[in-house]
Parts: structure tokens; C-alpha cells; sequence
């Protein structure tokens, strides 16, 4: 079956090279703006895994990896309010610099309570690399530094990102059909 005529979803967003372009965009960035430094990557479970493979092969730097992951989002289609911490980090980060690797900036919630948690333990610095950001859902004022893409506010699934679940795997980012949820 094409993307396009995929039922599951009403339009395709992003395909695998443009998202690989777009991670490679901003691995050069990386690279320059941390030159001589090694900053820890933090990957944001488990929406970020595949966007932090493209970031991180793209990489030239020397850089430490850690994986985090947080519960903000039950599997329906919009985030929830509170958040929780499910699996902490191995490492240190005081007086690290920390690049938070996420899948989307929605409410921002997230990224807030990421950011204050990093800072609370010692980060010199905190940027962010996101593959989308959902400018419309933001409820406070959050921004991170490096994004992939701007996408409208519209609930998307593919390429890390569940639809309850499933289709984390899938090689493009598309808006779901809202027939399926309805
Ligand atoms: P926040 O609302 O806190 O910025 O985002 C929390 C999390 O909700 C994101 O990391 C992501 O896992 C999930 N999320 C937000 N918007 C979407 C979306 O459009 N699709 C999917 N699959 N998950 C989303």
C-alpha cells in the first residue's frame, strides 16, 4: 500500500529523507555550536528513539547518550496535565551541558518539567533538539532551540510516535485519520 493511500491517515507530513535532512540540518548546528564540548543527549522516551538514531549518526562531535522517560501522554490523543518521571538517567549532569532529544513539543509541559528537572540537578546548560513543534498546542511559554519541523495542531503519528501504541515504527510522520479515534 502507498503512504497516500494509507487509511489510517489523512495526510502524510514528513517522509523518511526529509526527516533525515532535517536531522542532519541540525547535527551541523550541533556540531558547530558545541564544538569542544561533549554534550550529554538526552533522549525522551520512547517517542524520540528513531529522530535521535538520525540525529546521532549525523553527529561528528563526541557526545554521551542517556535515556529518560516521563509519563505526560496516556496513549488517547491529547496530552494529560501532570507528569511523571518512570525511568531516571545513569548520569551525572552537573556542570554538563544536556541537549533534551524529544519527539514534539506540544503543551510544552513536558519540556518544562524536563528543563527544570535537568537544571534542579546542575546542567550548565539546557537546549532542546525536537523533531515537530506543535506551536498552536503550547500552553506556556516554552522554546527549544533546534526544530525539525513546525507542524499545524493536529494529532500525528509515525516515526516514534504512538497512535496507542502502535505505528512508533513507521518511516514517515502522518496526521491520523480522525475516523479512527472518533
Ligand atoms: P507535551 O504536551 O507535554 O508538549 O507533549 C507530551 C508528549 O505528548 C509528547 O512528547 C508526545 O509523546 C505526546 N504527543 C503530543 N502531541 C502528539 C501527537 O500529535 N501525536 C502523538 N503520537 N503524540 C503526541
Amino acid at each position: 500500500m502507498s503512504e497516500l493511500a494509507d487509511p489510517r491517515f489523512t495526510k502524510i507530513l514528513h517522509n523518511h529523507q526529509e526527516i533525515e535532512g532535517a536531522a542532519k540540518r541540525i547535527a551541523a548546528r550541533i556540531d558547530q555550536d558545541y564544538a569542544g564540548k561533549t554534550p550529554v543527549m538526552v533522549v525522551v522516551l520512547k517517542g524520540a528513539v528513531m529522530w535521535a538514531g538520525d540525529l546521532f549518526r549525523n553527529i561528528t562531535n563526541d557526545i554521551e547518550m542517556d535515556f529518560i522517560d516521563i509519563a505526560s501522554y496516556h496513549g488517547g490523543i491529547s496530552s494529560s496535565n501532570k507528569i511523571t518521571l518512570r525511568t531516571d538517567l545513569t548520569t551525572d549532569v552537573k556542570d554538563r551541558d544536556v541537549i533534551i532529544v524529544e519527539d514534539i513539543v506540544d503543551t510544552g509541559l513536558s519540556l518544562r518539567f524536563l528543563e527544570d528537572l535537568l537544571k534542579s540537578r546542575g546542567a550548565r546548560s539546557v537546549q532542546t533538539a525536537t523533531m515537530l513543534n506543535k506551536k498552536a498546542g503550547h500552553k506556556i511559554d516554552v522554546s527549544a532551540k533546534y526544530v525539525g519541523f513546525e507542524i499545524d495542531n493536529e494529532f500525528v503519528a509515525g516515526y516514534g510516535l504512538d497512535y496507542q501504541e502502535i505505528w512508533r515504527n513507521l518511516p514517515f510522520i502522518g496526521v491520523v485519520n480522525p475516523e479512527i479515534y472518533s
